[in-house]
């Protein structure tokens, strides 16, 4: 089938088939990756390779650490403003466009005293605003600025990075849902970070990419888990990471080398979103996506049918021939689309074609 799910989402078919043939007898060690100790020659092999490649792939500068964590993206929400604010009534400011963001913003009001610079609630988040028309609404002793790149239930990705106003103020990114999928300027921010199982692996590890002067003040209260330096000093080894989770992680990146790195991945999925897209606009408004243009998704493509009463019929006809999990999220309903880097080309030819079928039987 293709898979059009948010996350958990599909994996490279070469990656889910090199894993399998690796499941049982990891590259003649006769134990399973599953079953290697974490601190033995095998894993230590895994996870320095997995680092390497996913420098390599972003270019990540030297002055920042590349963490492979766990507890989700959920679990950033609060560990950013535990690290990067040294008391609960430090200042930070929020950039909300989706319900992501807007998570972010409220778990953030725990260990932190969050600024809402701008929302696009009212709109129903289908836009970003110009940032220069709320730059003034920084708080200039912010201790950084935090957006969501890519918001995956409701298909708003910036498509340029909004300037903190406070020289000291950083920029924090959620890049869950659109990591890797186009090349980043990591020294443009502080700290990035994502939840594995939309674009490179299973669910169970967490990226963070964090400038190293930003180690190290972090509250008192912070749980050694959620403590950055603790896990920067230890590379990831500080307890027993999730070793079946970055192996598949590596095997991804290792994957996206090989396909010509970031720029041509970027490639290959503004031609899937552009067909998708293209095929939405050009249906008379049979098919509607209430995103503005200028900053639709690369990765999460939602629609709505203009006969709304349809959509179940549509979502399960689609699922008859072979293209699974495109029910909208609950709380906005309609389609969506996941077109991750995983997902082919053939994948979204298939869905438009079907698109059209379905339009010509629904006069
Ligand atoms: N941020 C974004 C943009 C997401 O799409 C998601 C999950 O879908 C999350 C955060 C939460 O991630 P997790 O389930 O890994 O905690």
């Amino acid at each position: 089938v293709f898979n059009f799910a948010a996350g958990p989402a599909t994996l490279p078919e070469s990656v889910l088939l090199k894993a399998q043939a690796e499941l049982f007898d990891y590259r003649g060690s006769g134990m399973s990756i599953m079953e290697v100790s974490h601190r033995g020659k095998e894993f230590d092999s895994v996870i320095k390779t997995a680092e390497s490649d996913l420098r390599e792939l972003l270019s990540v500068p030297d002055d920042y650490s590349v963490l492979f964590l766990q507890g989700g993206a959920t679990t950033q929400f609060s560990a950013v403003p535990l690290n990067l604010c040294t008391s609960p009534s430090d200042p930070a400011d929020f950039i909300v466009t989706g319900s992501w963001g807007d998570k972010a913003f409220k778990e953030a009001s725990k260990y932190c005293s969050p600024n809402l610079v701008w929302s696009g609630k009212s709109e129903k988040y289908t836009d970003i605003a110009d940032p220069d028309s709320f730059a003034s609404r920084q708080n200039p002793d912010a201790k950084y600025l935090h957006i969501c790149a890519n918001e995956t239930i409701h298909g708003v990705e910036f498509k340029s990075y909004p300037i903190p106003k406070n020289k000291n103020s950083l920029l924090v990114a959620d890049m869950s849902s659109n990591f890797c999928s186009k090349p980043v300027d990591v020294s443009s921010f502080g700290l990035i970070y994502a939840g594995a199982q939309k674009n490179i692996g299973p669910s169970g590890v967490t990226i963070v990419i964090v400038r190293n002067d930003l180690l190290g003040s972090a509250q008192p209260s912070t749980p050694v888990m959620l403590d950055y330096k603790i896990h920067a000093d230890a590379a990831s080894l500080y307890n027993t990471p999730p070793c079946f989770g970055i192996y598949v992680c590596g095997l991804v990146f290792a994957d996206l080398l090989d396909q010509g790195g970031l720029a041509e991945i970027q490639r290959k999925n503004e031609e899937k979103a552009g067909f998708l897209y293209g095929a939405i606009d050009g249906s008379q408004g049979f098919y509607v996506c209430p995103v503005e243009r200028s900053v639709r998704s690369l990765m999460n493509v939602p629609f709505t049918l203009r006969r709304s009463e349809l959509e179940k019929k549509f979502i399960e006809e689609a699922a008859k021939e072979g293209m699974v999990q495109l029910k909208g999220h609950r709380s906005v309903g309609g389609v969506r689309a996941s077109i991750y880097n995983a997902m082919p080309l053939a994948g979204v030819e298939k869905l438009v074609a079907f698109m059209k079928d379905f339009q010509a039987r629904h006069p």
